[in-house]
This record gives C-alpha cells, sequence and structure tokens, in this order.
C-alpha cells in the first residue's frame, strides 16, 4: 500500500527518565541536530512534570510534544490522575495509550486502552496506541491473533471520523528496552496484518491513511531497514531518544526512506 497517503512519525517515549531542569539543554541539542525532513512529524512523549518546559523549549521548532498516558475519567477526585483536558491545555499532540509497561505494571487493560484512546480523540490529540505480543505468544505462533484481538478491542468505540487521527505501534514486549529488535520482515508482516484488520473493518480509505510504527530496540543502526517496509511509517523510540545525536539519526533514516 502507498506510504503518500500516511504521515511519518518517529515519537520518542522518554518514559521515567531526564529531570525537568534538563529538557531545556536537551531540545536546544536535538534542534540543532534535526535533520531538515519536512515530511516526518516528530514527536517527545515527556513525563507530565516536564512538558510545560519542553513546550516553552520546542517552540517554533517542527517538533511536537506528546504524554505517555493519561486518566480514562474526566475531572473529579482521582488523586494523582491526569485528564485528558489538562494534557490539552498544555498544547500537546500526541498521548501513548496502552504502552506494555502500563498493561504490565499498571493493569490497563484493551478496554481502558479503548476507553482512554477516545479521551484522546475527544479532546482533539491523537492516540498513539501500542498493541504487541510476549516472548511465549511469539513462539506458540499466537502473534497475529493476539495482536488482532489487542487493535479490535483498541478500535471498537472509535467512530471513523476520529479514526483517521489515530497512531498505532506495533511494540514487541520481547524487544522493548532488550537491544533485540524484531526482524524488518517479522515487523512488516505485524504491521500488514494490523493494516489489513483495519482494512477488514473499517475499509480500505482509513486503512491506507493511518500510521503504523514500529517499536524495539529501534537505532541509528537498524532503522533504515525498519523504516523502508511498506507498512512501516515510522518508529516509538525508547532508549534512543534519550541521547539527541541518536534520536536524530533515526529521523534521518526517514528522510533517507522518503528521498528527501
Ligand atoms: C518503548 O518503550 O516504547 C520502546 C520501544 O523502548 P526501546 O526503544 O528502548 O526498546
Amino acid at each position: 500500500m502507498n506510504k503518500k497517503y500516511r504521515k511519518a512519525i518517529i515519537a520518542g517515549n522518554w518514559k521515567m527518565n531526564l529531570l525537568p531542569s534538563e529538557v531545556k539543554s536537551f531540545a536546544e541539542e536535538l534542534r540543532h541536530l534535526l535533520p531538515k525532513t519536512k515530511t516526518c512529524e516528530v514527536v517527545l512523549c515527556a513525563p507530565y512534570t516536564h512538558i510545560p518546559n519542553l513546550r516553552r523549549s520546542l517552540k517554533d521548532s517542527r517538533i511536537y510534544v506528546g504524554a505517555q498516558d493519561l486518566s480514562l475519567h474526566d475531572k473529579g477526585a482521582f488523586t494523582g490522575e491526569i485528564s485528558a483536558a489538562m494534557l490539552d491545555d498544555l498544547s500537546v499532540h500526541y498521548v501513548i495509550v496502552g504502552h506494555s509497561e502500563r498493561r504490565q505494571y499498571h493493569g490497563e487493560t484493551d478496554f481502558s486502552v479503548g476507553d482512554k484512546a477516545v479521551a484522546v480523540l475527544e479532546n482533539g490529540m491523537s492516540p498513539i496506541i501500542c498493541v504487541g505480543e510476549s516472548l511465549e505468544q511469539r513462539e506458540r505462533g499466537l502473534t497475529m491473533e493476539y495482536v488482532r484481538y489487542q487493535t479490535l478491542a483498541a478500535l471498537s468505540k472509535i467512530p471513523d471520523d476520529k479514526l483517521r487521527h489515530c497512531v498505532i505501534a506495533y511494540e514487541p514486549i520481547w524487544a522493548i528496552g532488550t537491544g533485540k529488535t524484531a526482524s524488518a520482515q517479522q515487523a512488516q508482516e505485524v504491521c500488514e496484518c494490523i493494516r489489513r484488520i483495519i482494512r477488514e473493518r473499517r475499509g480500505a480509505r482509513l486503512a491506507r491513511s493511518i500510521s503504523i510504527l514500529y517499536g524495539g530496540s529501534m537505532s541509528g543502526k537498524n532503522a533504515l531497514e525498519l523504516l523502508s517496509m511498506p507498512d512501516i511509517d515510522g518508529g516509538l523510540i525508547g532508549g534512543a531518544s534519550l541521547k539527541p545525536a541518536d534520536f536524530a539519526q533515526i529521523i534521518d533514516a526517514v528522510a533517507q526512506v522518503t528521498g528527501e
């Protein structure tokens, strides 16, 4: 399917790293190194505490600010939670939902992921919805079945007019933070399957316009091969997004693929 119908996106997931006071110098370094690609959308998903500083440091740049999670609830007595409206008020554009670390350590379910994606969309932002199998599921040949289930559950409450603002990230759990990357063929096979599911359920036009990212130890070394695959439109990057030079190298790989 033709990549010209969708956005290339490179999104960094800082997880619980860096300090608010370190954000300014990081942003300055990244802005300096940023390759001159017009077609790639660059996003930094920061801890909540870093967002105002990051927003200020990225003013007038082409880099969008993202968050890593949000509350299911709109407002009220939910101590410690952050709502979609609060993130929107800070000019956040993207919110990661259903990251495997949230599923594993914070009881996130396929259905709460779907409800969170709806909350993000209703507040005018885009969810980056994470799906992906464990090593055991891959070894038992259950990858496609499991990813199909996760994708359908996450998208089930999203109407067609909002679906085009969603981004899906295929992140095999066994490749996250482990230094083991899915091969370009393995990643393509699952990303193609996700697009096929969307095509079957929601039609070809939506399927061809949704960006599907790969995440799992993506680096400057393997990015070009992964991003050259027909159904991989970008990356969700953990470790390598913490070093401006490594992150810029991945963005440069998109520029090479698109021939900029
Ligand atoms: C992630 O946590 O989303 C991720 C892909 O991490 P890493 O790049 O470090 O594997």
